[in-house]
């Protein structure tokens, strides 16, 4: 099978059958029913090792908006890695399992004060603030509970990642973080190291985007923050010791992607950090990154099963499953591909293109 496509143990056994971890697909549906996410927690488990050994000098934090629950909570813990939540709910998750608070990062462009309270309550490690009015209430609320919170400031460091426009994140049009071309970002460093009472500023954040398939973009990132890591040094006589480029590895999810390699991609955000702070005299900032699909997308597929088969003479055929935009609203939302694969038997018919199709009652609600 298709390596980057499908989870490491997946194959089709001599009843032309797909397994996944060894177990026929037909014999899970029949237990828990379809539609289905099947994870190979194996890959799961040794895509977070493959990211811990690549980045063993630094910080991977697993997003969790990838895909969470308390099972893939605590396997990440068990394999080192640290874990970024986005909403109360994902860090209601952690806390569900003793998640490690240390470990945990909480980013979010709204996050609300209830939310903010329960975070810093739990002790989570670092706060990532996104706006001007959020550093203010994340001091008050520090204050409120007699700690010094940790926290990351949230910067938009002006790269077009080559990606689809609802997933790019490092253009100066956009509802995260702060702007670096605009000064905004530095304000936000003022101010956060005028809140030291409350405030621990330990580094920089930049997220560009997902599905990059292209390091160019995490490069001129990774140079642009630390030209700032500089400014700061010069504004305010302090070096930050940490720097977090967030995630936005693509993967493969037809056989058209070509992922780029996580050593490969360690190897070269290390030598332009490390350049880059030599040439500035900075010492290198430990390094965080957010990986989210490239550890939990390969390793897991969605199971559906055929109802109905209509065909349109002349036009097409529709293939209809019994799931959709209510499992995966990616196809609906932004025309996201996916590899479709006939699991359960070979089968004898001659191949024709048809269109495979959710069962909602929208027209995009197309697989
Ligand atoms: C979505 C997101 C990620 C993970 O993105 P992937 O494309 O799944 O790697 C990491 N950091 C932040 C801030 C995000 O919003």
């Amino acid at each position: 099978m298709e390596d980057a496509l499908w989870p490491a143990s997946a194959a089709v056994d001599a009843d032309g059958v797909l397994r996944v971890g060894g177990l026929r697909v037909d014999a899970l549906a029949a237990e828990f029913a379809t539609p289905a996410y099947i994870l190979d927690t194996d890959d799961f488990r040794a895509r977070c090792r493959a990211w811990r050994s690549a980045f063993t000098d630094g910080d991977v934090y697993y997003a969790g908006k990838a895909l969470l629950s308390r099972s893939i909570a605590r396997w990440v813990a068990a394999e080192g890695l640290s874990l970024d939540v986005c909403t109360g709910g994902e860090l209601g998750v952690a806390e569900a399992v003793g998640f490690p608070p240390e470990r945990l990062l909480f980013h979010g462009n709204n996050k609300s004060i209830a939310e903010l309270r329960r975070a810093v309550a739990y002790g989570v490690g670092r706060i990532v603030v996104d706006s001007f009015v959020e550093i203010s209430r994340l001091a008050a609320v520090a204050a409120q509970a007699g700690v010094r919170q940790r926290v990351f400031v949230r910067v938009t460091p002006g790269v077009e990642a080559h990606t689809h426009h609802y997933v790019a994140t490092g253009q100066e049009d956009q509802k995260f973080g702060f702007s670096l071309a605009s000064g905004a970002a530095a304000e936000a460093i003022r101010r956060v190291l005028a809140a030291s009472d409350h405030l621990e500023l330990v580094g920089t954040h930049a997220h560009i985007g997902s599905q990059i398939f292209d390091t160019a973009g995490f490069g001129l990132a990774a140079h642009r923050m630390v030209g700032l890591l500089a400014v700061v040094r010069d504004a305010h006589g302090v070096e930050l010791p940490e720097l977090d480029l967030g995630g936005g590895l693509g993967i493969a999810y037809t056989g058209e992607d070509a992922p780029l390699d996580v050593a490969d991609v360690a190897d070269r955000l290390r030598t332009i950090v490390g350049k880059e702070c030599a040439a500035a005299g900075l010492a290198v900032p430990r390094l965080a990154v957010e990986p989210g699909r490239a550890i939990s997308g390969p390793s897991a597929i969605t199971l559906y099963e055929v109802g109905t088969v209509k065909e349109l003479p002349g036009l097409r055929t529709y293939v209809s499953v019994d799931g959709g935009m209510s499992d995966n609203i990616r196809t609906a939302l932004y025309d996201a591909r996916y590899a479709v694969r006939l699991v359960s038997r070979h089968s004898a018919a001659v191949p024709h293109v048809v269109t495979l199709v959710g069962k909602h009652c929208e027209s995009g609600d197309v697989i």
